[in-house]
């Protein structure tokens, strides 16, 4: 038996890459073409135009750009500040901190707001520093939406509400990685100047495009924004697609056409749809944790993810364990515990192309690594109460009905 293909399918729940839909695998699997050919422009016009939809943004301008999530971070500082502006920025687990430590290395003044590791962001903290900034010295707030390391959903709306109360011009940006197409997310309505994710997530592609959206506020902004920026400067982009050729280098075209499929299957589905099956997987992992008696590592409800849940194991259980173990006993991927919940907690991911009873398959194997390693779990508990739950929520496919 091959070490790494083992028998069956692999049952992948780490919180991003996600599995891939066989519809964009077959899409994907084609020759190159000439990208300067009518065909590809006239495919990325409608990929521009449909990729808004996933933003809910009718005046922001979509960059498709070959990075992942955090050439997409880099992309969104550099094209809208310069060296020294300073910024308010969260840290709550390991991928704010990676931005944080990004924003640092990028020169900015980051005032860094920190909370303990399963807790949001500290939003009165930012009231009262907004409050206090009658000169307008703070250029932006960045936030990761939801915090794929501990599980966390941030509250945009009420970011949103504390700069217009004070009427503060900061720019508003967005790390929806593990959000967009999977929570709600609205661009326009919340004043995100720009909001980006990666391919590999809630979008379910391979690894490899970075996916950003500007505001028009945001634009006006990379007029004097200072940053050095070459690779990811938008206004080559923008020149492009002043030409209609849209690239300003080779683009993958085999992502396009995967992204093209992507995009029609979420919108076959029902983006509504979309984020409901997401809001009914959450809740179904979140029953089953409870079910094992085990916590889950976000500590209030008004938090929970419906991406992921990092869940919590006992002090005597090392939490890496379960997840080698899972993958050399059942060919199951749970997410690792990382930095400072490293071997204490480990995460399903639930996001992306993925149906209720794949769930029930990755918590009936979590069943079975918990026994594995000496936890006292009752078989069947959390698959119970999923499957109650799921039972009774789940409609008819929308394509089928
Ligand atoms: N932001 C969040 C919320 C993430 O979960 C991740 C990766 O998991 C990143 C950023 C970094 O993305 P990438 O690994 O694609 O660079």
């Amino acid at each position: 038996m091959d070490y790494v293909n083992g028998p069956g399918r692999n049952h992948l729940f780490v919180p991003g890459p996600v599995n891939i839909p066989e519809q964009v695998l077959r899409a994907m699997n084609r020759n190159n073409e000439d990208y300067r050919s009518p065909a590809i422009p006239a495919m990325t016009k409608t990929l521009l135009e449909d990729v808004k939809q996933i933003f809910k943004t009718t005046s922001g301008t979509p960059f498709l750009i070959p990075t992942t999530g955090t050439g997409a971070w880099e992309s969104a500082l550099t094209n809208t500040l310069s060296p020294g502006d300073k910024i308010i920025s969260f840290l709550i687990g390991q991928f704010s901190l990676l931005w944080i430590d990004q924003q640092k290395r990028l020169n900015f003044d980051v005032d860094v707001v920190e909370s303990d590791w399963g807790h949001g962001a500290n939003l009165e903290v930012l009231a009262s520093k907004i409050a206090e900034d009658k000169s307008h010295i703070i250029k932006a707030i960045c936030i990761v939406h939801n915090e794929t390391a501990t599980g966390v959903t941030n509250n945009l709306a009420t970011v949103r509400k504390i700069l217009d109360h004070y009427q503060h011009p900061a720019l508003f940006l967005v790390d929806g990685v593990s959000s967009i197409c999977a929570l709600d997310f609205r661009m326009d309505e919340w004043g995100v100047d720009v909001a980006l994710t990666g391919s590999q997530k809630a979008l379910s592609l391979p690894t490899g495009l970075g996916i950003v959206c500007a505001s028009p506020k945001a634009l006006e902004a990379t007029k004097t924004a200072k940053s050095v920026r070459v690779f990811f400067d938008w206004n080559d982009y923008l020149k492009f697609y002043k030409m209609g050729t849209y690239w300003p280098y080779t683009p993958s075209i085999q992502l396009l056409y995967g992204l093209r499929a992507a995009l029609d299957l979420l919108f076959e589905e029902g983006l509504e749809n979309v984020l409901a099956r997401h809001a009914r997987l959450g809740k179904a992992t979140r029953l089953a944790v409870e079910a094992w008696g085990l916590k889950n590592c976000t500590q209030k409800e008004e938090w929970f993810s419906d991406t992921v849940t990092a869940i919590v194991v006992p002090p005597y259980i090392d939490s890496a364990e379960i997840v080698k173990r899972a993958w050399k006993r059942y060919n199951l991927s749970l997410g690792l515990g990382l930095n400072k919940v490293a071997g204490k907690v480990f995460r399903i991911g639930h996001l992306g192309n993925l149906n209720e009873l794949q769930l029930l398959g990755c918590l009936a194997g979590v069943e079975m690594v918990l026994k594995d390693i000496g936890y006292p779990v009752k078989f069947g508990s959390g698959v119970a109460a999923a499957s109650a739950l799921l039972q009774n929520s789940t409609p008819l496919i929308p394509s089928r009905i």
